[in-house]
């Protein structure tokens, strides 16, 4: 375990996100409410999570947009069992991939019952915080 990711690992055992300078815009935009994603300045890809070039056209030039918080189920798996003992006391719980009205994908949780969760079933971001880190979870879109 990095240095890093030992110091932002609180009491209760829950692994939290390591913040690196490439990341930080992404966490500083979720602490005020804000979904952030890199878009491509040479050829308009948009993605995350956050990295150092263009997934794409592997391009160094790129910012940071704000999303509208709009996106739709990709996919979701239901957890029925605690894979880490952190997580033990919550199943079942799902993790899902949704995709942004904007385009780029991100592993997330959909706030919502199981029998709620469909392909193609319209999402909305819901600021979340936990340990002091805020997360963004979506809820279903009726
Ligand atoms: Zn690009």
């Amino acid at each position: 375990m990095s240095e890093a990711a030992a110091a932002l690992t609180p009491a209760s055992g829950i692994p939290l996100p390591v913040v690196t300078e490439l990341s930080r815009p992404y966490w500083d935009g979720l602490a005020e409410g804000e979904l952030r994603f890199q878009r491509c300045a040479a050829c308009g890809n948009a993605w995350l999570p956050a990295r150092e070039e263009c997934p794409a056209c592997l391009a160094d030039a790129w910012a940071w947009e704000a999303s509208g918080g709009g996106g739709r189920v990709i996919s979701w798996v239901i957890y029925r069992q605690g894979v880490h003992p952190a997580f033990a006391d919550r199943v079942p719980y799902n993790v899902a991939v949704v995709e942004l009205d904007e385009g780029p994908r991100l592993i997330t949780s959909i706030d919502a019952p199981e029998d709620a969760l469909a392909i193609e079933q319209p999402v909305r971001l819901v600021p979340w915080s936990e340990q002091g880190v805020h997360l963004a979870r979506f809820a279903p879109v009726s």
